[in-house]
């Protein structure tokens, strides 16, 4: 390895907005030489940047990162894109998986993670403060996990009585998962227990509604859909609009969690 080699930034481009992306990333982005990342957030930097566009297809995270430490090997100076926040299920652990695996062969590039706004974050800021106590992030896909793991884990989030937020929750190759997985959820939980979908979060197609885990309705979601289902003490106020819904702050000493 050269002396020359560049430099890899990982960066989060927030859900959609682009006035919801750091500073730090479009500085970032604009002084890159290369913009690395799948096709449609690699749209989202294309106005901030003079770099080399290199739009590659969503499945092959392993490819894409040996590409822009490649890139960065010969002296580029590279950005690599993820939306929200490139740590939460994105591309910042599968390049750094990759340096874990080729020991030697990129250790002169300097490598980075600039944090974004993630789905989960954004969709609470849209109707309140739902993630205002303990709370947990559990992805439904099972391309990476098997699925006995995704509903272990759930059940006792579920039991543990976090707040829990769900990404990649329905795609077109799992369509009844969902379902399986809210049932899971709805053991540990009131019928009443606030559910918040959010599609499009920050961008113009944006839905976000508030139901219930007995009026959730699974087919009312898709991969660019996130979900928060309430503890048992997150709360629903009678307003119309915006800001309805909260977690407190604290936690009853004889709140739902089993005592040991
Ligand atoms: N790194 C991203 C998450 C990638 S996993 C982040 O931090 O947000 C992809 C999942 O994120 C989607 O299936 C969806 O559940 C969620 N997601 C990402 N952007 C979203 C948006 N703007 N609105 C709703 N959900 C979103």
């Amino acid at each position: 390895m050269s002396s020359t080699a560049g430099r890899v930034s990982v960066v989060g481009v927030g859900p959609g907005r682009s006035h919801w992306c750091t500073p730090a990333v479009r500085d970032r982005g604009a002084a890159a030489t290369d913009i690395v990342g799948y096709g449609p957030y690699v749209d989202l930097v294309e106005t901030w940047t003079s770099g080399r566009l290199h739009r590659s297809d969503n499945r092959v995270e392993a490819d894409r990162a040996r590409h822009a430490l490649d890139l960065a090997a010969t002296g580029r100076d590279v950005v690599v894109v993820s939306s929200g926040d490139p740590g939460i299920f994105a591309m910042a652990s599968a390049l750094i998986e990759q340096l874990d695996a080729h020991g030697d062969r990129w250790r002169q590039v300097d490598v980075e993670v600039l944090p974004g706004i993630t789905a989960a974050q954004a969709l609470a800021s849209r109707v309140g403060a739902p993630l205002g106590h303990d709370f947990c992030v559990i992805s439904l896909s099972d391309v990476l996990k098997p699925w006995h793991v995704i509903t272990r884990r759930l059940a006792a989030a579920a039991a543990a009585d976090f707040v829990i937020a769900l990404y990649n929750p329905r795609s077109r190759h799992r369509p009844e998962q969902l379902a399986d997985a809210m049932a899971v959820v709805a053991r540990h939980r009131r019928p009443e227990t606030p559910v918040i979908v959010g599609r499009h979060v920050g961008r113009d197609a944006e839905q976000v509604t508030i139901v219930d885990l007995r009026t959730f309705d699974p087919t009312t979601v898709d991969m660019s859909t996130v979900l928060i289902i309430g503890s048992s003490t997150t709360r629903l106020l009678d307003r119309p609009l915006g800001v309805r819904t909260y977690t407190p702050r604290s936690y009853p000493d004889d709140g739902a969690v089993p005592k040991p």
